[in-house]
Formats: structure tokens, C-alpha cells, sequence
């Protein structure tokens, strides 16, 4: 008797030991392994908030895992240029990039659902068709064909609508305006007669200041009074309608990700997530402070564009989204899933985000 239970407590612990000892196996052989990755960014080298959200993510990824991926970041230009990064990432040249997925229109332009869409979801909004509302798994089908698998790493809250020279009280106002604005945006403002000029960001300020252009976008108070755009035009809009809630994405080769062990791909994931509420938070902490300090201290006008234009851009943005939609089946299938979330979203929004906001006139 005294035999039997004392085998069946080492059966029982062997069978312990030896389901242990399988699962720690491999574990162990990974666990040896280190990882020297290097990852590029669109953004200059340790750019404020976006830049840092990068290198942040590349720390965190080395710190949770104990060190086994050490990450080493490069800013746009100093390994591949700002928008090579979806190529050397996809080919394989470097293991991980981060910048914003509506860069990559030229590739696919459904990426552009994974970054921000005019008129579309705030950053509550991408965060909850991203994660729980089936947008990644489409962001994961796109982002296949390119051998990519992309996360969300950062968020810019609402933009600002962008700097100007000029009131804008009529759509006739935005004709002939030459204005650094991507994306869609600059797709809905050239249907409003405006031309849309991409200017690098190193370089906008000296174009505003020098007339090259008449206007640009940005991001909002906190970044745009970095960049000093302030000392080159006099009215700052909201809302920025065109990137309510812009998405920076972090995206790593899918074979180099799918090979890592499961601990390392949930450590990378998470890095991301951190990323995404950190620099939302940044934003969000410091963009009053510094548009306080805009229109006390530097005398900048703040406006807000009138509703009969954001009606008429909103019109043309829908144009916009169906020429998008047309373009194959799958930019059609999320531009369809996409709307269709943003619609029970809102009905949502409508009933306890945006009548909680009428609280604060009480
Ligand atoms: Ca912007």
C-alpha cells in the first residue's frame, strides 16, 4: 500500500516533471537565444513623442524579455530613407519598423484604414475596431501579402486642422490653397479645388515661411509647437477633421515574428499596446498646456472651420472612400467593415461619450 502511493506520487510527479520538462525544453533552447534586431522608423531620430514612441517600444521589448531581443532603432535616413521603411521591413533587410500605415497608400490603399480615415474613428474608436472590434485580423490579411504583421503603437488623439494664412469661412477659401496635407485629407481637399502638396517634415516650416506653401497640417498643439509653425502663419483650425485619430503602427517581418517563440511575440505585442497608450496619454496631457501657451504667449488666432465646410469636405471624403473601395476586393472589404464599425460605434458614442460631454457646460 505504502509502496503504491509512494509510486503513485512519483507517477504522478514524474508525469508532472515530464510535462514540465517537454514544455521547458524548447524553452530552454529559445530561452539561450538572443535576438539583435534592428528596427526603422519614419520618423527624425528621437522625434518628440512619435520618434520617442519608437525607441520607448524597442526598450520595453528588451527590458520584458529580459534581453533576448535587444532592438537597435534607427530614425528615418540613417539606415534606409523615412519611406523605405515598409520595403526593408517587408523584404526582410531589417526585422521591425515604426511609422504610421498610411505612408504605405502607394503599396495598398486600404492601408490607410490603419492610420486614420477623415471624418472617421477617434482614437477610442481605432482602439476598439483594432483590438475587439475585427480590425486587426483584417489589418493581418492586408499586411500578409507584404509579409508584414502590423500592431498599433501610438495615437495621436484628434488632430489640429492646420495652420493658415488665411480665414477659412467658405469651401471657395480652401481653392487654389496649397497645403501640406496626406492621405485621404489631401485627396477630399483636392476635390475641394485645394492642392495638396507632400512636404517632408523637416522641411514644412521653411516652406510656410518662405510661401512655398499656403498652409499645413500637423499634428496639434503640443507637437506643432515644436515644429514652431507659429512664427509662419497667424489662424489655427480645429477640428482636425482629416486624421481624427491617427494610428502609428509598429510592424515586424512576419516570418522573422512568426518564428519567435510564443513568450517573445506576446512581449512584442504588449510593447505595442504600451506604445499606444503612452504616446495617446503624452498628447492628451500636454496638448492644452501648449495651445494655452500658443495663443497667450505667441498671439496665434485660434478658429474653427465653419459647419457648412466640414459638410461639404465630409461629402467629398465619402467620394473619396468609394473611389478607395473601388479600387479591389480587399481595399472594399475593410473600407465595408470599417464604416459598418464606425456606424454602431457611433450609435453608441452618441449616447454615452457624447452626452456625458455636454456635462461640462453644466
Ligand atoms: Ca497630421
Amino acid at each position: 500500500m505504502k509502496r503504491r502511493d509512494i509510486l503513485k506520487k512519483a507517477g504522478v510527479g514524474a508525469v508532472g516533471l515530464g510535462a514540465a520538462g517537454l514544455a521547458l525544453k524548447p524553452r530552454k533552447a529559445s530561452a539561450d537565444k538572443v535576438y539583435n534586431w534592428k528596427m526603422v522608423t519614419t520618423w527624425p531620430p528621437h522625434f518628440p513623442v512619435l520618434g520617442e514612441a519608437a525607441d520607448f517600444t524597442a526598450k520595453w521589448i528588451e527590458e520584458m524579455s529580459g534581453g533576448r531581443i535587444k532592438i537597435t532603432v534607427y530614425g528615418g535616413g540613417e539606415l534606409v530613407p523615412a519611406l523605405q521603411v515598409f520595403d526593408a521591413v517587408s523584404s526582410g533587410t531589417v526585422e521591425m519598423g515604426h511609422g504610421a500605415s498610411y505612408y504605405w497608400a502607394g503599396k495598398h490603399p486600404a492601408t490607410q484604414f490603419f492610420a486614420a480615415v477623415p471624418f472617421g474613428l477617434n482614437a477610442q474608436g481605432m482602439n476598439a475596431w483594432v483590438v475587439a472590434g475585427g480590425g486587426q485580423a483584417l489589418w493581418d490579411e492586408l499586411y500578409a501579402k507584404f509579409n508584414l504583421k502590423g500592431f498599433a503603437a501610438g495615437n495621436t488623439g484628434v488632430q489640429m486642422g492646420g495652420w493658415f494664412n488665411k480665414e477659412i469661412n467658405t469651401i471657395d477659401d480652401l481653392k487654389g490653397l496649397k497645403m501640406r496635407i496626406p492621405g485621404l485629407g489631401g485627396k477630399v481637399l483636392a476635390k475641394a479645388g485645394g492642392n495638396a502638396v507632400l512636404v517632408a517634415g523637416g522641411e514644412i516650416y521653411t516652406s510656410l515661411d518662405r510661401g512655398v506653401i499656403d498652409a499645413t497640417e500637423w499634428v496639434g498643439p503640443y507637437h506643432d509647437s515644436k515644429m514652431g509653425f507659429y512664427k509662419a502663419a497667424k489662424y489655427y483650425y480645429s477640428p482636425g477633421w482629416h486624421e481624427p485619430g491617427t494610428t502609428l503602427e509598429c510592424m515586424v517581418n512576419k516570418q522573422k515574428f512568426d518564428a519567435l517563440p510564443k513568450d517573445l511575440q506576446a512581449i512584442i505585442e504588449t510593447a505595442c499596446y504600451r506604445s499606444n497608450m503612452w504616446s495617446l496619454c503624452e498628447f492628451e496631457a500636454k496638448n492644452n498646456q501648449y495651445l494655452k501657451e500658443l495663443v497667450e504667449k505667441h498671439h496665434v488666432q485660434l478658429r474653427q472651420f465653419p459647419d457648412a465646410v466640414l459638410a461639404q469636405l465630409k461629402k467629398y471624403n465619402n467620394e473619396v472612400l468609394e473611389e478607395l473601395a473601388a479600387h479591389d476586393a480587399l481595399s472594399k472589404k475593410i473600407c465595408d467593415a470599417y464604416l459598418a464599425f464606425q456606424k454602431q460605434y457611433n450609435e453608441w458614442n452618441t449616447i454615452s461619450e457624447e452626452r456625458y460631454a455636454k456635462l461640462k457646460h453644466l
